[in-house]
């Protein structure tokens, strides 16, 4: 359920409604944008309907709207702007798509540090590196662990970019969360609730990864148990589903993010390495990405793909990744005012 307060409204008001919903046995979420504030009851209303009779007699009150559909945080209805993430000075959700970039696991500083300052170079403005990976065989390379948090740090302290990594465990979760600046949520931890809800705990942006069967709905209800905890700072990550075909690790189904768009005020990114396993395939696929829409992308780079200890064959060298950053400038800009594929239909 949620409460559109009138234009007119002011503090003492706000604070009467807040009192109630307190009252009632609901969490309140607040969402003041420059024309409206409107607040979403966090809870099952189902059946409430003298809770939302109680809220709509307040002269304060503009409108008391049930929310049926599943969506309460992250869906338009509730927060009817597009939601924007400002990681320092990157902002994600913005004008411009951000690119996160770099190797699929930290390896040691020379990879890292050159890949780094390759991609700051080229125009990337988030470091990706995994200190804890996600191995589909308990014999491959596992990460460094935390010496690959220090090493992501370097890597920040020395050339501005912000950095995103992978929280596997909540064992982890305040190391993590001390070294980077956006939380990776990983495809196969898509639905491991209660690792979202201690994220959705924190004051800091994470990016949720589509799990690699999921719908389209499970995908944005896990981004709900996030949010429902108070985090509303997500962003989330198409990376491919798997389907039938052998050429290609995933399919990577970027319907979803015109889907998603017309669903969620939330940036949407896509990651066209893990959804196509092959570097051949990340140029043309992340340029079909920004055609439709995307927020963002996630593209691994390597300086010798390789000797990778993890996910070579789809690591971009960095003189391709440059390559890639010049072609997808140029889908951006032409795109121009058409910009609008971002939004959703109804408004
Ligand atoms: C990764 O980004 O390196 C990764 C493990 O991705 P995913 O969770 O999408 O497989
Ligand atoms: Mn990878």
């Amino acid at each position: 359920m949620i409460v559109v307060m009138k234009s007119q409204s002011d503090q003492q008001d706000l604070d009467e409604i807040l009192e109630v919903i307190k009252e009632e046995g609901f969490e309140a979420h607040l969402s003041q944008g420059v024309e409206t504030t409107i607040i979403g009851l966090i809870g099952d209303t189902a059946g409430k309907e003298q809770v939302q009779s109680r809220l709509a007699s307040f002269s304060s009150v503009e409108k008391v709207i049930p929310i049926l559909d599943p969506y309460k945080l992250t869906g338009w209805k509730f927060k009817p702007e597009k939601t924007v993430i400002e990681v320092g000075e990157v902002k994600i959700g913005g004008e411009k798509p951000v690119v996160m970039a770099g190797p699929c696991a930290v390896e040691n500083e020379e990879q890292l540090m050159t890949t780094a300052r390759a991609v700051k170079e080229a125009g990337a403005e988030v470091l990706r590196g995994g200190a804890f990976k996600p191995r589909t065989s308990p014999y491959s390379f596992q990460g460094l662990g935390e010496e690959g948090l220090k090493l992501l740090d370097q890597a920040r302290q020395e050339t501005g970019l912000k950095i995103i990594t992978e929280l596997m465990d909540l064992d982890h979760l305040e190391l993590v969360a001390e070294y980077t600046d956006i939380i990776q949520i990983g495809a196969r931890n898509m639905q491991n609730y209660p690792l979202l809800s201690a994220i959705g705990k924190l004051d800091k942006p994470a990016m949720l990864k589509r799990g690699m069967s999921a719908t389209i709905r499970e995908w944005l209800l896990a981004a709900e148990y996030i949010m429902c905890e108070g985090n509303q700072q997500v962003i989330l990550c198409e990376r491919g589903i798997r389907t039938f075909g052998e050429e290609t690790r995933n399919t990577l189904d970027l319907s979803s993010v015109p889907m998603v768009n017309e669903l969620s005020h939330l940036p949407v990114i896509v990651d066209p390495s893990h959804g196509t396993g092959r570097w051949e395939l990340v140029n043309p696929m992340a340029r079909a990405a920004i055609a439709v829409g995307v927020d963002g992308l996630l593209v691994e780079v390597h300086p010798n793909p390789k000797e990778a200890l993890s996910d070579g064959p789809q690591s971009l060298k960095l003189k391709k990744f440059a390559q890639l950053m010049a072609d997808i400038k140029m889908i951006h800009e032409s795109l121009g005012e058409s910009q609008g594929t971002r939004w959703p239909s109804a408004i």
